[in-house]
């Protein structure tokens, strides 16, 4: 097997849903847009389905459609782009919750699926996706009048709890939609740490789900290993990888693994990953390349067949830090090459 393993325990999702759901008094949804942030968004869905989830979120249409083949007409999918010009059809077959985010939107949802479910988006001070305060004035009545199955919003920065734009976010909320009548959603996972002033009716966390921060109390789901291809003594002074970027020191032993940005590590851990061998740590010199990178395992005893960049010693976050990126954008960018063995009901 020459491919990265990408090891995904599903277990550890089911159980970081319920630490969140066992966090409020509410409903508690499940994100698995862009494919379950990396991890399968079936497989996902159908373990947390089992778990009892009835609500799912995704990005867009497209996303919905294995979703709905696996997991038949109960659950509830809900798609936070809504409904766009070219989705109606498949609005409609796979019975779909569009999030209403516009006033086109809604008129065009009202005119082409007249009585077909629907929520709204408001924009509370994001400004990304949503109707305005006076635009939801202007349109309240008429689109409440066709039931919406949920109201919801989005915050822009729950992951810094102290941050003045929660409060300021959660009164816009208040405003738009104290009396409304229609179940309320306005946290993702940040906003369930934020306590339960944020709840409301139902809650959407996604990346809590997959063991990464805000969510720090959770789970990790997933480990990620390199097989060795071939391994070289290096003399002192001589250079390894494109550009010639590091030079060794000292006399040392250099693997080369199976992986690289083109299965999601990124070239900024060029020089900076750290790599382990059970406990014991390796670092990748020289810059990451394609489909190979280079990691000096010269304090091993043995050589290694195979190297760990997110296990019990170093979680999805630290590496996500090391590339100065988070883990939502090492989650999602991992990739179609890796063996992936997904365990866990
Ligand atoms: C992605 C997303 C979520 C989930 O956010 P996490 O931070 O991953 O929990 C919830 N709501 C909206 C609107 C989103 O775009």
């Amino acid at each position: 097997m020459s491919t990265g393993r990408l090891t995904i325990d599903l277990d550890a999702v089911v159980a970081n849903w319920r630490a969140l759901d066992a966090m409020t008094n509410c409903k508690t949804a499940a994100v698995i847009k862009a494919n379950g942030y990396g991890l399968g968004s079936v497989n996902v869905a159908k373990a947390l389905f089992k778990a009892g989830v009835r609500q799912f979120f995704v990005a867009v249409t497209e996303e919905a459609a294995p979703i709905r083949a696996e997991l038949g007409p109960r659950p509830e999918i809900h798609v936070f782009s809504g409904h766009m010009k070219g989705d109606t059809d498949t609005i409609r077959e796979l019975n779909l919750t569009p999030m209403l985010n516009s006033v086109e939107q809604v008129t065009h949802h009202f005119e082409t699926l007249p009585g077909h479910p629907f929520g709204i988006q408001l924009d509370t001070g994001m400004n990304r996706l949503g109707l305005e305060m006076q635009e939801w004035a202007a349109i309240a009545g008429l689109a409440l009048e066709q039931n919406p199955t949920l109201v919801m919003s989005h915050l822009a920065c729950a992951d810094e709890p102290d941050h003045p734009m929660n409060p300021h976010q959660l009164a816009n909320f208040h405003m738009m939609t104290d009396g409304i009548g229609v179940p309320r959603s306005l946290s993702a996972t940040g906003g369930i740490l934020l306590g339960p002033d944020y709840h409301f009716d139902l809650t959407r966390p996604g990346i809590g789900l997959y063991g990464a921060e805000p969510f720090a109390q959770g789970t990790p789901a997933i480990e990620l290993e390199f097989p060795v291809v071939q391994i070289r003594d290096v003399a002192q002074g001589e250079v390894v990888g494109y550009g010639n970027s590091w030079q060794a020191e000292r006399p040392s032993r250099i693997a080369t693994i199976s992986g690289g940005y083109a299965d999601g590590i990124i070239r900024s851990l060029s020089d900076r990953a750290i790599f382990y061998h059970g406990k014991t740590p390796c670092k990748l010199v020289g810059r990451v390349s394609m489909d190979l990178m280079t990691v000096d395992v010269t304090d091993l005893p043995d050589d290694p067949k195979a190297l760990s960049l997110i296990c019990a010693e170093q979680s999805v976050d630290d590496v996500a830090r090391r590339a100065g990126t988070i883990g939502y954008e090492l989650l999602t960018q991992l990739g179609g090459r890796y063996t992936r063995r997904t365990y866990g009901k």
